[in-house]
């Protein structure tokens, strides 16, 4: 049997639920195939910093904003859904954790003062003390932004799915394994149950979107990269900003969410081969004691203790 639709997209996640959320605004019909459940890629297990301020170069005005239609439609995407995205507004603290990193994040004030949206200042080290008592008095300063916002990103694509739901989209579980062809046009997506006759078809794999270039033949350029991210027991108080440093050459953030904070790494180590754990690098930034005790934690706190005494928070 042949399901027809406009559009079909390949893919559930934030990106593939967002897309078929506006289209069918625009009164198209859609259907999203998501081979597993809605936001169980790498939209699942963000971090859910929406950072506008975190790519430089081309992109940098497409993120600037991608960022502020996220501010826009996130309170009636949550009144539409009823789904709770758990957001809150922080200011973000970027550390200068060598004294390389200076010139380069210094130079940060500057291009994120130039959005209108946000405003941004230089901390030296007694500042960020002031901030955050417990970063390490070894750092040289670093970059405050305020109005950077984080949410559960698990929630929100919850959220984004069942809006899109509401208005119309047919969301089917299956994987999608070819793209049958009328002439030069893409005519059905082939799944393993069954086939969808479409219009128009929006590739939104994410990390696994390289995969459709079999089926295009040609060249996606896309490979998936290893991110970590652990639950840490709650601190006595609260942090009040979000935190990264690169450390160990990994990319390292803490987190407060709604009860406890998380800990996340990523360390770009290409085509699902990581030679050792992103978490390596989080010994600068957290204690290996306070992550919450859990069998899969307990793995992420050897690897982090391999790397102390190099610690960046230096007390609960
Ligand atoms: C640890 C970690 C921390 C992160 N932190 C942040 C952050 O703080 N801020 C931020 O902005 N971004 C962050 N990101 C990046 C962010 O998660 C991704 O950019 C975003 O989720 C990508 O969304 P997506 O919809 O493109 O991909 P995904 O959410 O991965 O969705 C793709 C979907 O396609 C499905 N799929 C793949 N192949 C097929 C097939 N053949 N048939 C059917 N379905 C298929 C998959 O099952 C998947 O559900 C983080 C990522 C990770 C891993």
């Amino acid at each position: 049997m042949s399901v027809k639709s406009d559009v079909v997209v390949i893919g559930g996640g934030v990106i593939g639920s967002s897309i078929a959320l506006q289209l069918a605004s625009d009164g198209l019909t859609v259907t999203v195939v998501e081979r597993d459940s809605i936001g169980n890629g790498a939209s699942g297990f963000a971090l859910g910093l929406i950072n506008p301020t975190n790519e430089t170069g081309n992109i940098e005005s497409l993120n600037h904003e991608s960022y502020l239609m996220h501010r826009d439609q996130l309170e009636r995407i949550q009144d539409e859904s009823g789904v709770d995205a758990q957001v809150r507004t922080k200011p973000h603290l970027e550390l200068a954790l060598t004294e390389e990193d200076l010139p380069e994040l210094r130079a940060e004030v500057d291009r994120i003062n130039r959005f209108d949206a946000f405003y941004s200042e230089w901390l030296p080290p007694t500042d960020v003390a002031k901030a955050e008592p417990r970063i390490t008095e070894q750092n040289f300063g670093g970059v405050l932004v305020e109005n950077v916002f984080i949410l559960d990103s698990y929630n929100y694509t919850l959220a984004v799915a069942q809006a899109a739901e509401k208005r119309g989209v047919n969301f089917v579980t299956s994987t999608v394994r070819d793209l049958s062809w009328n002439k030069s046009a893409i005519s059905k997506v082939v799944t393993d149950q069954e086939e969808y006759d479409c219009g128009s078809v929006v590739f939104a794999m994410g990390p696994w979107t390289g995969t459709a270039g079999v089926w295009l033949d040609v060249d996606i350029p896309i490979v998936p990269q290893k991110g970590e991210i652990v639950r840490i027991a709650g601190f006595d108080k609260p942090l009040n900003h979000h935190i990264h440093g690169f450390h160990l050459n990994s990319s390292c953030s803490v987190v407060q969410k709604r009860r406890r904070p998380d800990l996340a790494c990523s360390h770009q180590t290409g085509r699902y081969r990581v030679r050792h754990s992103p978490l390596c690098g989080s010994a600068g930034v957290v204690n290996p004691a306070w992550i919450e005790d859990d069998s899969c934690a307990r793995g992420a706190r050897g690897r982090v203790a391999n790397r102390l005494p190099q610690t960046c928070f230096t007390g609960r």
